[in-house]
């Protein structure tokens, strides 16, 4: 073999191995769909921004699913058409929907009876809209991404989703896009273009910066960046800055993947036996099975100051 003929190969196996390292992928979810701030934009409003956010999602080629909360498709018990026009209009981009229950209950809070109900209560419609277009409707998201503060609950939810032909949607990207959502809804309200503007911008650094953490996160349970799942919501924040914010996410390498492409990541196969209050990131839920050490929790990107002030929101 000719030392030529070598380097090439070296170089060669180099490269696709260098590729082998740098390939990212993820998962894009929207909850609380058709809106999330329902009560404050009328059904016309909410459809207007719908549309921008799927322009985004077919922008830039998103497989994305919306998690739908029917409770909010009625009016005093009536449907409004208009919003049943967004599910429409996400189905017909080709996008999947699944179940985040009726009402959107905390698990915590209500006998687990009611949950279910409100569970299965959440599927009429939007399961017949999928199954009428050969989309198919299987997931279901966790309100608040809680699932049980008791291991009674926690089992009882996942023999129940699996009974009925529930997967789990994980997420492993969790986030406070939330509060950006709300200051930036507060802004738009009083008018405060440039309050939008910066809110706009930082929401956009702020997501890049949790993704970062989320790899490291990985890197340390399972030495390498597994597929990602990221949270965000269906709400005016993403109608004027998820292009924005998907244009950076593949800037940091990443290419989009369907749900069903990422949680065939063998990660999600990883032992889970989270109990608790909160919701966290599946990520931290894996490791907390697991038992690691306290640290490998440290150095959470949180919200700016300024965002807790102004939306009121000092919690995260
Ligand atoms: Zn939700």
């Amino acid at each position: 073999m000719s030392t030529l003929y070598k380097l090439c190969i070296i170089i060669l196996i180099s490269v696709v191995s260098n590729n082998a390292q740098t390939e990212k992928f993820m998962a894009v979810t929207f909850d609380d769909l058709p809106f999330q701030q329902n009560r404050d934009y009328s059904a016309v409003e909410q459809l207007e921004f719908n549309k921008r956010i799927i322009s985004h999602i077919l922008q830039y080629d998103i497989p994305a699913v919306g998690f739908v909360n029917e409770g909010k498709l009625f009016d005093d018990d009536k449907i409004d058409s208009t919003k049943l026009d967004i599910l429409k209009l996400w189905l017909d981009a080709g996008l999947e929907l699944g179940n985040h229950t009726f009402s959107h209950p905390n698990i915590n809070a209500l006998p687990f009876e009611e949950y279910k109900a409100d569970l299965l209560k959440g599927e009429k419609i939007t399961r017949r809209l999928a199954e009428e277009r050969n989309i198919k409707y299987e997931y279901f998201r966790h309100p608040y991404l809680r699932s049980g503060e008791t291991e009674e609950i926690m089992l009882a939810l996942k023999k129940f989703l699996k009974n009925n032909n529930y997967k789990e949607a994980p997420v492993t990207i969790d986030n406070s896009e939330w509060i950006f959502a709300f200051g930036y809804n507060k802004a738009f309200k009083e008018n405060n273009i440039e309050m939008m503007k910066k809110l706009g911008t930082d929401y956009v650094d702020y997501m890049i910066e949790k993704i970062k953490y989320y790899e490291v996160q990985s890197q340390q349970l399972f030495n390498r960046n597994i597929k990602q799942v990221l949270l965000v919501h269906s709400n005016l924040l993403n109608a004027d800055y998820f292009d924005e914010l998907a244009e950076a996410i593949k800037n940091e390498g990443y290419e989009f993947v369907s749900m069903d492409e990422a949680l065939q990541d063998e990660a999600y196969n990883s032992e889970n036996n989270f109990v608790g209050k909160y919701g966290p990131s599946w990520i931290h839920r894996w490791a907390l099975t697991k038992g690691v050490d306290k640290s490998f929790f440290n150095g959470e990107p949180k919200v700016p100051q300024y965002l807790k002030d102004y939306s009121g929101i000092q919690y995260e």
